[in-house]
């Protein structure tokens, strides 16, 4: 059966024993815990969804590989309309979970690797596609979530990998067996990884002569031996664990974006998961080809979603306290809707301008150079949104008491009335929308937005190394008629 239900895959992950650490103390049960518990739910709502016969087209496709239906979060693009699709899934699923599409970054390891391997037998001889396959084929069949990871600790930043302090500040092969490798090391900021099935790794970085032990690329079951995940603990956290109602909390059901960080004591991983073992040119190349796909889905597809939630916001916000009339905010929510369409055209023309690469390959991989203005324009376009809903929200954006007060027969009547503000809405309405601007302005996803799939500065880099200026210098030369 390649569509889980819901049910399966709960009963997957409850099979499932992952080493988790948060705020200091162990996590028994992901299942239990109220944190990890909304990355299992918005993985779980991703089966629904493919199961839903209103969403079948957006969530599922065909498989290349099995040729059954699979859900979408599995399947590499395998022409200009399978990306389009990817972006629209993309900002269906992060609309309705207003929050991390956990399984995204484990669909552009995918794509990534697809077109690497593919690549890497062709050049090198090595039979990696093939391995690949089959377990892009294991994944599809049983329906897995998949999480990626890349980012690593590193050294000093002005180091070379070579001067740091400890080499494994980086992930390391520390032994080569005839059945696998051993590898230390570490992943920082991965998003839900605990709660899922698999893990594929990627290297975070170009790695060049000296460097064949930090080459390395491949997958494994989340609960593998030696794995620790180390969770993020904010004030949203706290604040979710010490809810009685999770009602009252911004993003009832699904929460924050939850990464940890992915510890790795003396991991063994198989042969037949190992996917890039020294083959330096490649490290480079499996990162630009993920940063490609992933900047798409960050930048052109997940944000509209976010926007999406942070619009209707404002526009229950502005007819719940009567501000219909006032022109500056209908401006304000104008320049909004400008910004995520922005936003769209930059992911659809990435999937649009796409191509297969490397030809031959059978991938579609985003068009580079709208794969990373997609990201960059995000980055920018994110922070204004935020910026004019908190105009629109007000003060209490930040100064909103707890939605507690409306059950305590003491503060009750004065947070009807005064939160109320006369209006048909009612406090507890006016409160929760509150509530929702306050959980996108205020709270963790500014930074991540400018985070997630890279800072600005990294697509900056890889814009300056695809982008040249002789065209547009020809263009002007030619009008002035300049002669060289
Ligand atoms: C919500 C969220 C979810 C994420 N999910 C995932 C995931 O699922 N998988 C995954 O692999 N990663 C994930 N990431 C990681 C993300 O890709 C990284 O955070 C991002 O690439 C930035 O790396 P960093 O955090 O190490 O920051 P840093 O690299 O420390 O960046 C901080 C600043 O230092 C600058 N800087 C960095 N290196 C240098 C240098 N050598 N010289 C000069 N300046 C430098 C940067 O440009 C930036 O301005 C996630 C991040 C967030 C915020």
């Amino acid at each position: 059966m390649a569509l889980k239900t819901a049910e399966e895959f709960i009963e997957s992950i409850k099979k499932m024993k992952p080493r988790v650490f948060m705020n200091g103390k162990k996590i028994e049960n992901i299942l239990d815990n109220p944190v990890t518990r909304t990355v299992v739910e918005a993985n779980k709502a991703s089966y629904e969804w493919a199961l839903d016969p209103r969403y079948q087209d957006i969530m599922t496709t065909i498989s290349p590989l099995t040729n059954e239906r699979i859900n979408r979060y599995t399947h590499v693009s395998q022409s200009i309309e399978d990306l389009v699709d990817k972006a629209n899934a993309g900002t269906f699923t992060a609309e309705n979970l207003g929050t991390c599409i956990y399984r995204c970054v484990g669909l552009d390891t995918f794509h990534s690797l697809w077109a690497n391997t593919w690549e890497m037998d062709q050049k090198l001889g090595t039979s990696y596609f093939p391995r690949f396959q089959e377990y892009l084929k294991y994944v599809q069949e049983n329906d897995l979530s998949v999480a990626g990871a890349l980012t690593e600790p590193r050294g000093l930043r002005d180091e070379e990998l070579k001067d740091w302090s400890d080499p494994y500040l980086s992930l390391k092969i520390v032994e080569k067996k005839s059945d696998g490798i051993v590898v230390n090391g570490c992943k920082i900021n991965i998003s839900g990884a605990y709660a899922g099935n698999e893990i594929v790794i990627l290297p975070q970085m170009a790695h060049y002569a000296g460097e064949e032990d930090y080459a390395v690329a491949f997958a494994i079951p989340a609960d593998t031996e030696g794995i620790t995940y180390i969770c993020q603990y904010t004030p949203e956290s706290a604040e979710r664990e010490q809810a009685d109602d999770i009602s009252e909390l911004g993003n009832p059901v699904f929460g924050q974006r939850e990464t940890s960080m992915v510890v790795f004591d003396n991991v063994f991983v198989p042969w037949e998961r190992v996917f890039h073992c020294g083959e330096l040119k490649y490290s480079g190349k499996l990162v630009e080809r993920f940063a490609r796909t992933h900047r798409m889905t960050c930048g052109g597809t997940c944000k509209v979603g976010f926007m999406n939630i942070i619009i209707g916001a404002c526009k229950l916000l502005q007819e719940y306290k009567g501000m219909e009339k006032a022109t500056h905010i209908n401006d304000e929510i104008l320049e909004m809707v400008v910004l995520r369409e922005t936003a769209r055209a930059c992911g659809l023309t990435s999937a649009t301008l796409g191509c297969e690469d490397p030809v031959g390959s059978g991938a579609f991989l985003p068009n580079e150079i709208m794969g990373n203005v997609s990201k960059l324009n995000v980055c920018h376009a994110f922070w204004r949104v935020l910026e004019l809903a908190g105009d629109i929200g007000g003060g209490l954006t930040v100064t909103l008491p707890s939605m507690k007060e409306l059950k305590n027969p003491e503060t009750k009547d004065y947070v009807e009335k005064y939160l109320g503000f006369g209006s048909p809405a009612g406090a507890e309405n006016i409160m929760k929308v509150t509530k929702v601007i306050q959980n996108w302005t205020s709270g963790l996803h500014g930074v991540g937005t400018y985070h997630g799939a890279g800072p600005v500065m990294t697509q900056k880099i890889m814009l300056n190394k695809l982008v040249g200026y002789d065209k547009e210098m020809k263009l002007v030369k030619k009008a002035l008629n300049i002669k060289d």
